[in-house]
């Protein structure tokens, strides 16, 4: 196979003709979790683009939140012949058997975002430093309540972690409570409502409608004579829900300023939030550069060549520790937003309008 690749490379490029027309034509199966949150949009665009451009065939799913619905289209695409599966997972623990079908199949596996756990048939791990998205999430609730409530200590902020079967969620809130803990160890921050905790304060599939009604509920059973002064969201869709359910109590207009509310992923409607004084923060992740990740990681396999990673260590699945290629996230506020997302040409100036 190598050789006929090498064969049919130099056939093209004798021919001028690109790469992408002559490879081989593999196919990829690529299962991506939901279409709510935009960035699986844009993993699954940058995907498909990329992996084509490589000469694949790709077989792009959304399992619409639904774990069942996912594994069906991950089985599909084992008997259809994919040779890869790169699978962003809804329910990190559900994939077991599936995977022990593509393993007999021969078919490479790739937990992409997010970890695949209790199984040891994935053979790597694209993602980002989820411990410092959430350190970075951490700092700048900090940094902003310093800047919007310098004389208020102690400052009352509330927890709004992931979903609990998502293996990020744990990092996200373990990374952002590396920063918070040692507040509240000294007093500077106090949780009124006490929840704390990745068991108290997840937020099951991650939804915008619950974070709100829980936000709701925090305000109206604890905050009678107190004032919210920030709120760690663990991304830019919660924090629509929590933005919708303090306004709705009157935050943000007259003397009641707005908590400060961290988010993830600088959606659009986050950074338009920033932009409006609404969110404070967010954590940039790149999905062109995870989508690159991801190709290089295929080929490398592909090719029988060790794929490149650089952490050993942290993403122990329960089964294995899975080698895993770590990108950097970057903190956005109103500071950098511009500089990050359109300088960068990941948005058009007009899109953030
Ligand atoms: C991803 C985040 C995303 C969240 C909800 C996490 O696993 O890392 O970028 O906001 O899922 O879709």
């Amino acid at each position: 196979m190598t050789k006929l690749r090498h064969i049919l490379t130099v056939a093209a490029m004798a021919m001028t003709v690109p790469l992408a027309a002559m490879a081989a034509d593999e196919k990829v199966g690529i299962s991506m979790p939901e279409k709510i949150t935009a960035r699986w949009v844009a993993d699954g665009e940058n995907m498909v683009k990329q992996f084509q451009e490589a000469g694949y065939q790709t077989d792009l799913q959304y399992a619409n939140d639904d774990i069942p619905a996912q594994l069906s289209q991950i089985e599909n695409m084992i008997t259809t012949g994919a040779k890869v599966l790169v699978i962003a997972a809804l329910d990190g623990t559900t994939l077991s058997n599936a995977l022990e079908n593509a393993k007999a199949a021969d078919i490479k596996v790739i937990a992409y975002d997010r970890l695949i756990r209790d199984t040891p048939n994935v053979d790597y791990y694209a993602t980002f430093d989820n411990f410092k998205v959430g350190v970075m999430q951490g700092t700048s609730l900090v940094e902003g309540l310093k800047e919007r409530f310098p004389d208020q200590k102690p400052w009352n902020v509330e927890l709004f972690g992931g979903s609990p079967d998502d293996n990020n969620a744990y990092f996200f809130y373990d990374g952002a409570m590396s920063v918070l803990q040692p507040l509240i160890d000294a007093g500077d921050i106090v949780v009124p409502s006490g929840q704390t905790g990745l068991d108290k304060v997840g937020t099951l599939r991650w939804d915008a409608a619950t974070a709100q009604s829980r936000m709701d509920n925090i305000l109206s059973a604890n905050y009678g004579d107190k004032q919210v002064h920030g709120v760690l969201s663990a991304n830019d869709g919660l924090a629509r829900g929590i933005i919708s359910s303090v306004k709705g109590v009157g935050y943000g207009s007259g003397d009641l300023k707005m908590p400060i509310i961290t988010g993830q992923d600088a959606e659009i409607p986050g950074i338009k939030a920033i932009i409006d004084g609404e969110q404070y923060s967010t954590v940039f992740k790149d999905t062109r550069e995870l989508a690159k990740v991801t190709v290089g990681m295929v080929n490398a396999m592909l090719e029988g060549k060790e794929p490149e990673v650089n952490d050993t260590k942290t993403y122990d699945n329960g089964q294995k520790v899975v080698p895993s290629f770590l990108l950097e996230p970057v903190a956005v506020t109103a500071a950098n937003w511009k500089e990050v997302l359109v300088d960068s040409g990941y948005y058009t100036e007009d899109q953030l309008k």
